[in-house]
């Protein structure tokens, strides 16, 4: 009943399949240049994108559009995506990273290997030929070795309404550079020494292209090519490279770098011309990043989060990483389907929190089997009901799935129900047990409210009751009894309690940090300040005893509370305990 969303990419990925932009790419099943892809049949596949993460961090609900966009195009239209870790940035990447990077895009569904290609990458693969494309461009004189300082070379750069100013290096000769650019690899300079830099335009309007750098050294160990090299490539020069040697075809990213685009072009154009990459060459398109109320995706402010400690780790439930929200419960296809829903543009827009809920239940509505949880327990005693005696009722696994068969659940004479099913002196409507009604129990039976038992102190203790012993649920009985209120229950006898986590959005307003609106005088405040102090409650649930064998992370609906999921981390064999995922109604409100 959803009609998809627009994705302005899909539409130009059907335009250039369509004028056969791409039939003509060879692909030799590996990355390089041109002299590898030259001899290669055609490529078998119809369009090639990448999802292409630094390793710096864990992924989060932004990755997921990025990772969806990528994935979903190639799955569609009989492409291959790759999964390509961006790793030319020694200092800050860890295996630790990319291990959670790996299993994240698995646990979205998607694959990079298909039994013929294995479509894994890492940009420092590449750092030989980089290397030996940085110095095509030195030898056709579109790049030159820089000396000036840092801080010479910012105030060269000019601004936005300010030209640069070329370096004094500029015209070095192209011998000098070689020179330069081999001493620099070799290790002979410090950090900062010199940088290799295109030589394009320093007046351009675009600041991008007045010569940017494209090779910088750095004495630093990389996580995988080790202390083999002491330069690296700048992001913008290894980007496009990784692109080309790959035979990308639409190369997906964000709208901060719709600027850098002409130098993508530049180099890519260069370096063609050079016979080191081969036609036709990538191709750069952005889109607006996923923005989200109640969250924040910011990398700087999700590491102090954790760093902080006002979660748990990366993995806390609350956060807006991937591995939180498989903790949580959220599944894969709500993912993918709250990206369909959204589209793709290149408008700047900030989704309700609420829609990607709703497409939690959605999917978990479909999927989850139902199962009986009393959050609140308070005793329910059937005073005509044997001691020491019990039988068995049946609740359907799934309500729209019938195959999916039922379960026993034991009925005796003391029970578990929520507190709330319970007034000694009812408000007007309410149809739930107080003194003289009847209620059903769901999938049991018909019970009298009698009476109820109280502390000193006159709290409810326990709610006295009545059977009617011929009103079971599934029995030709059961029809016989109108009654308004229906009641989960687990027997007391038999309960499995449980820890259950009730969580809850990790912020209390739309934008935390942000202004909260009208008055421009106001600052911005600290995010912190907005962190929802009852994100999370930890309570004890007594549970229907076939949630004691839930395996990790298998999720249910708790009846008439939500969707909820075995945590991964903290349940053992025999001893579940559960995370809410999310509620069965929107409780926020808009
Ligand atoms: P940083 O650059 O600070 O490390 P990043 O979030 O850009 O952070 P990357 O590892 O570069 O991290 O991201 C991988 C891919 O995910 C990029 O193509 C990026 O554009 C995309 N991406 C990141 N955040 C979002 C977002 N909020 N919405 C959509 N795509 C995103
Ligand atoms: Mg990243
Ligand atoms: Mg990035």
């Amino acid at each position: 009943e959803h009609v998809p969303a627009a994705n302005f990419i899909r539409n130009i990925v059907e335009a250039d399949l369509a004028a056969g932009k791409h039939a003509s790419r060879r692909w030799a099943g590996r990355p390089g240049p041109a002299a590898v892809q030259a001899e290669a049949p055609l490529d078998a596949a119809k369009i090639r994108t990448r999802f292409p993460p630094e390793p710096n961090g864990y992924l989060h609900f932004g990755h997921a559009k990025s990772i969806c966009l990528n994935f979903g195009l190639a799955e569609q239209f009989g492409g291959r995506c790759h999964l390509r870790f961006d790793d030319t940035n020694p200092e800050k990447e860890e295996q630790e990273y990319v291990d959670s990077i790996i299993d994240a895009v698995k646990w979205l569904g998607f694959h990079w290997q298909d039994g013929v290609e294995d479509n894994l990458y890492h940009a420092s693969d590449y750092f030989d030929w980089m290397v030996q494309f940085a110095e095509s461009l030195i030898e056709t004189g579109h790049a030159y070795v820089d000396s000036q300082s840092a801080e010479e070379m910012r105030a060269n750069r000019g601004t936005l309404t300010q030209p640069g100013k070329d370096s004094p290096y500029r015209n070095r000769s192209v011998a000098e550079n070689q020179d330069l650019f081999r001493r620099m690899q070799a290790g002979e300079f410090a950090d900062g020494a010199h940088i290799l830099r295109a030589k394009i335009d320093m007046a351009s309007p675009n600041i991008n292209l007045r010569d940017p750098a494209i090779f910088r050294i750095r004495h630093a160990t990389h996580h995988r090519t080790g202390d083999k090299f002491c330069v690296y490539p700048m992001y913008t020069f290894a980007h496009p490279i990784e692109d080309a040697l790959e035979n990308i075809t639409h190369s997906i990213c964000t709208l901060e770098f719709e600027d850098q685009r002409p130098f993508y072009d530049w180099l890519l154009e260069r370096l063609a011309d050079a016979g080191l990459l081969l036609r036709p060459l990538p191709h750069q398109y952005e889109f607006s990043r996923l923005n989200l109320t109640y969250v924040v995706l910011s990398k700087r402010k999700l590491i102090q989060l954790v760093e902080e400690k006002h979660v748990e780790g990366w993995d806390d439930p609350r956060l807006p990483t991937l591995v939180g929200a498989r903790r949580r419960g959220y599944t894969a296809e709500g993912f993918r389907l709250l990206m369909e829903r959204i589209g793709v543009t290149k408008s700047d827009s900030l989704i309700d929190y609420s829609v990607l809920e709703e497409c939690m239940r959605e999917t978990l509505n479909e999927s989850a089997e139902r199962r009986i949880a009393v959050l609140d327990p308070l005793k329910l005693i059937i005073t005509n009901y044997p001691e020491g005696q019990s039988e068995e009722c049946h609740a359907p696994n799934h309500p729209l799935k019938p195959e999916l068969g039922k379960r026993a659940m034991p009925f005796s004479r003391e029970l578990w129900i929520e507190r709330e099913d319970f007034m000694e002196e009812p408000v007007k409507g309410y149809h739930r047990l107080y003194p003289g009604n009847m209620a059903r129990l769901r999938y049991g039976f018909v019970v009298k409210c009698t009476g109820c038992e109280k502390d000193a102190a006159g709290n409810v203790t326990a709610v006295l009751c009545e059977y009617l012993p011929d009103s079971k649920s599934g029995t030709p009985g059961a029809d016989n009894y109108k009654v308004k209120g229906n009641l989960h229950w687990v027997s007391a006898a038999h309960a499995y309690a449980a820890e259950v986590r009730l969580y809850d959005r990790l912020f209390k307003v739309a934008n935390p940090g942000g202004r909260r609106g009208g008055d421009p005088e106001e600052l911005e405040r600290d995010f912190l300040d907005d962190i929802n102090p009852n994100s999370k409650v930890v309570i004890g649930a007594q549970l229907e005893p076939a949630l004691k064998d839930a395996k990790a992370e298998e999720r249910f609906q708790f009846e008439r509370h939500g969707y909820f999921v075995a945590d991964r981390v903290d349940s053992k064999a025999g001893a579940p305990v559960f995370n809410r995922a999310v509620t069965l109604k929107d409780s926020w409100g808009h």
